[in-house]
């Protein structure tokens, strides 16, 4: 029988402990195994190779996206770099020009040390992807929905484009889990996680996950995991586990709240435009709807000129002003200042992320409670500039 991801989140192969019925995974700190004779090895031999609570949840997370098999890391930044050493110098990655900053590092930084080239494009618009296809291009690079203007990019399309050239796509599937998109389905050849967010959602624990399809490059990765040596703490594998089985009934109640906010801000007077692909008013609006589940509970915002930002952010008081997001908690993050702070202001206006532009991941909290800390740090932002040309004419006076 084929359960829904719903019921395969707390009904999969490690519902309970196969030795003693523990219906919690149990935690395995043994950084060695003993080996019973000189030339027969158990499953496992050394903590960095395998270790039974780690390959728990690199099962859940494989079962989950509907890959052959997968791996945590110590970080999404660890899963995303060991993934890059599948290619080899001389060859050509196309990524997404809003992918997460620290990827944006990571390729122009990095691989560009050891000769691997890179170009940034528009994936959500095909003909520019194809005019930059080079003859080495070995590697396409998603994120979608992008960050943090969620643009949405056509997995399938860019797939099969990569596979007529014989090259890879991976899908940095961070904002929406395998609760709403499965990118392996959609033709893509690798799956990767910041499990910090969603997957593990309650802001304690830094990990990252990544998920093949095909078992020839699923064994590549294993090497290179092995090889790397960034691999996830059992605690921490422990604590995605656990996050994981709430992941269905956490993201339907922040998409709910998320829909109803994006609604208010578009409505709002003070604010000057909304990003969030549940709106029929987003270019990506169809194309979301096709390949994925929902929209994610992840939207940005722009105050309009004489709102002032500052007042803004000071005056809220329920949601948590950080970078990260995905958490029970809701996260407002300002992108000029945060995850792209690293980003030539030039660069960086180009890609529309303005000075006026705001990220919410939107938590657990009575919708209506956001709503009205909202409605009175709007209210605030929008006569602030006023209430300074009083004081600021008084003070003549
Ligand atoms: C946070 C994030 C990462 C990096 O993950 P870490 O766990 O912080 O290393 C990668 N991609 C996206 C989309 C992210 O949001």
């Amino acid at each position: 029988m084929s359960y829904s991801f719903q019921t395969k989140l707390l009904h999969n192969q490690h519902k309970v402990d196969k030795s003693n019925g523990a219906v919690s995974v149990p935690i395995q700190h043994a950084s060695t195994f003993h080996q019973s004779d000189i030339d027969s090895f158990g499953k496992y031999d050394y903590g960095r190779s395998a270790n039974p609570t780690r390959e728990a949840l690199e099962e859940t997370i494989a079962h989950l996206e509907e890959g052959t098999r997968g791996f945590a890391f110590s970080s999404g930044m660890a899963a995303i770099s060991t993934s890059f050493l599948l290619l080899s110098q001389g060859d050509h990655v196309l990524i997404s020009e809003d992918v997460y900053g620290g990827t944006y590092r990571m390729v122009s930084e990095v691989l560009s040390r050891y000769g691997v080239t890179h170009t940034f494009v528009d994936m959500t618009n095909i003909d520019s992807v194809k005019n930059a296809i080079q003859p080495n291009t070995k590697l396409f690079y998603i994120e979608t929905p992008s960050n943090p203007l969620l643009k949405v990019t056509d997995i399938s399309a860019i797939s099969a484009l990569a596979k007529s050239i014989d090259a890879l796509t991976f899908v940095d599937n961070t904002f929406l889990t395998p609760a709403l998109q499965k990118p392996l389905e959609l033709g893509a050849d690798l799956v990767l996680h910041s499990a910090t967010k969603f997957l593990s959602g309650h802001s304690d624990v830094v990990a990252g996950l990544a998920v093949a399809k095909d078992p020839v490059l699923a064994e590549r990765l294993a090497f290179l995991q092995n090889s790397f040596g960034a691999v996830l703490g059992v605690q921490d594998a422990w604590l995605v586990l656990r996050g994981l089985k709430t992941l269905h009934v956490r993201l339907e109640q922040s998409i709910k709240s998320a829909n109803k906010l994006a609604h208010y801000f578009e409505k709002h007077a003070a604010i000057k435009s909304v990003y969030f692909p549940g709106l029929t008013t987003h270019p990506g609006f169809t194309l979301q709807h096709r390949q994925a589940q929902g929209p994610g509970a992840v939207l940005s915002f722009e105050l309009k000129d004489g709102v002032d930002l500052r007042t803004f952010v000071n005056s809220l008081e329920i949601p948590v002003f950080a970078v990260s997001l995905g958490a029970v908690e809701s996260i407002l993050s300002f992108p000029a200042k945060m995850s792209h702070a690293a980003m030539p202001e030039a660069e960086r206006l180009k890609r529309g992320i303005s000075n006026s532009l705001l990220r919410l991941s939107v938590g657990l909290e009575q919708v209506d409670d956001l709503i009205a800390d909202f409605d009175q740090a709007l209210h605030l932002a929008a006569n602030a500039f006023t209430e300074q040309r009083r004081v600021y004419h008084g003070n003549l006076r």
